[in-house]
């Protein structure tokens, strides 16, 4: 029985956690001791509990996150009733800031703030030195918020063959360059993290390499900015480039105003689809981006992007958020309207949220922010839009991502606002939508085909024929064959015979972008 049980939930079974990887290959000689025990969010928190005790541990080391700390909090509840003697050690980015307002942080023994890949070793050590009751170690050896220095990368193990054949063949394995941010956006968490670091180039490789040779297909980078230090980023592109095979993926985080030639020609040497960069944008408005600390060259951010989209195969996610301080619909609209001219495959319409320690809430005041106070802590209303607005902005969101980005209605998404605003157009069909369903959630692909089709034809009045070609062809897109009843009387009986498939070697969404 181990010792020390490393928990989490993470937010779906194929995310591995990469942080619970990292403090298991810090543990020195207590690694022996050690076991990773990993669940989802969808589990009940009572059989996670019962999981856990199973193993009899001394201490469990359990990493809180935004999407867990609500069932976390349950688990370590049902935990300090059923065993206190074990001890609670909390990690993560969820309690490493405003401690003293968390039931979480109430209920466990000790709390590492900031990066804990080294300070949790030192921890354990100190909880299991003798025989006996950790908990009582715990409160009589240990502050209970304990801040963990920054870790020094060349100090650090590096964690990737904890990753096993089962992570490598079902899961998403995340790899990381760099920690930190240079910038200072204030909804974000990264800009608190300075300075930035970089795991030593040779060490990181050499790990790239041996995962490869395990079968890693599809490498997802963590860091924050990763076209931060060029020649890094470039010497990472080549590596890949240099070993790429069909079915390779890489998905990298960027800023979007810096893109020098050296990047440029990595870049467009990979085939299309192989690379993913999440570009945030988030605000296209230079006051908003002023009050949250958020200055960008939006001129060479759409000549960045009209690279992109011209001269790559790149998937471009770009970011835009919803309910920034000094942000009116009219200027997200503008904004949003300018970023789908740019043409990137996926907009993520994020609404804005209160992350614990973010100087955001320096605006809560003058901006009227209002949110929720559940996690993950959106926001409600403001003072430039009220809350009946936001949750339209809600559903516009909620159904962009559906119709928008899933890769589902390619060529259809544009009929929605032809030649008028794509804002305004599809917040239109996202009400209309809303009122015939009165859902956001499990609407089936093919019901919302159907009344895609009926808003384009009755509520727009477009040509029936030409839409149904239109849905047909984003119908087969995906490899799908049979034949929807409600369009058929408008199909060429050749168009429904053709068949046209999507790649299969790449993310399903993704695969379904590349033409
Ligand atoms: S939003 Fe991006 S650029 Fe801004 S601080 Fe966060 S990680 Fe850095």
């Amino acid at each position: 029985m181990p010792d020390i049980v490393l928990t989490t939930l993470n937010a779906k079974y194929i995310h591995a956690a990469f942080g619970l990887r990292y403090l298991m290959a810090n543990l020195g000689d207590l690694q022996a001791r050690a076991c990773i025990a990993e669940f989802d969010i969808n589990q009940r928190p009572v059989d996670i509990a019962e999981q856990l005790l199973a193993r009899n541990p001394r201490v469990i080391g359990f990493g809180i996150y935004i999407w867990n700390v609500a069932p976390a909090t349950e688990v370590i509840a049902t935990l300090k009733r059923v065993r206190p003697d074990i001890a609670i050690v909390l990690g993560g980015p969820e309690v490493s800031y405003e401690t003293s307002e968390q039931k979480i942080v109430e209920l466990a023994d000790c709390v590492i703030t900031g990066e804990g890949d080294l300070k949790f070793a030192e921890v354990c050590a100190g909880l299991l030195a003798n025989e006996g009751d950790a908990r009582l170690r715990a409160n009589s050896k240990f502050p209970k918020i304990i801040p963990a220095e920054l870790p020094d990368f060349s100090r650090l193990a590096l964690p990737y063959d904890l990753y096993t054949d089962d992570d490598i063949a079902h899961r998403i394995i995340y790899v990381e360059a760099s920690r930190g941010c240079p910038f200072t956006c204030e909804f974000c968490l990264s800009s608190l993290d300075v300075p930035v670091r970089q795991v030593p180039l040779p060490a990181l490789l050499d790990q790239l390499q041996r995962l490869l040779d395990r079968g890693v297909k599809q490498f997802k980078f963590v860091d924050r900015t990763f076209n931060l230090n060029v020649n890094v980023s470039k010497a990472i592109l080549e590596f890949f480039l240099a070993r790429y095979q069909p079915g390779h993926f890489f998905h990298f985080e960027m800023v979007p105003d810096r893109l020098p030639e050296t990047l440029r020609e990595s870049i467009s040497a990979f085939p299309p689809g192989a690379l993913q960069l999440e570009v945030g944008v988030q605000t296209f408005n230079e006051e908003v981006g002023g009050l949250i600390k958020r200055r960008q060259n939006y001129d060479r951010l759409e000549e960045n992007f009209r690279f992109l989209r011209g001269k790559t195969g790149v998937h471009i996610h770009a970011d835009l958020i919803i309910g920034l301080p000094g942000e009116t619909v009219e200027s997200f609209a503008a904004g949003f309207d300018r970023l789908v001219a740019l043409g990137p495959q996926e907009i993520q319409v994020g609404i804005l949220k209160r992350l614990r320690g973010t100087p955001i809430a320096r605006h809560d005041v003058e901006w009227q922010m209002v949110y929720n106070p559940h996690p993950p802590y959106e926001i409600l209303q403001n003072k430039l839009i009220d809350f009946a607005t936001m949750q339209k902005l809600r559903r516009f969101a909620r159904y962009w991502d559906m119709v928008g980005n899933s890769g589902n209605f390619i060529a259809s998404t544009p009929l929605i606002w032809r030649d008028g605003s794509p804002f305004h157009s599809f917040m239109r069909w996202s009400e209309w939508l809303h009122a015939k369903t009165r859902r956001t959630d499990s609407i089936a692909l093919m019901r919302l085909m159907e009344l895609m089709f009926e808003f384009l034809t009755i509520e727009t009045r477009q040509d029936r024929r030409h839409v149904a070609e239109t849905l047909w062809s984003d119908y087969r897109r995906g490899g799908r064959h049979d034949k929807p009843g409600f369009m058929k009387d408008y199909l060429p009986v050749e168009a429904i015979k053709s068949e046209s498939k999507s790649r299969t070697d790449l993310p399903k969404r993704q695969a379904r972008h590349v033409v």
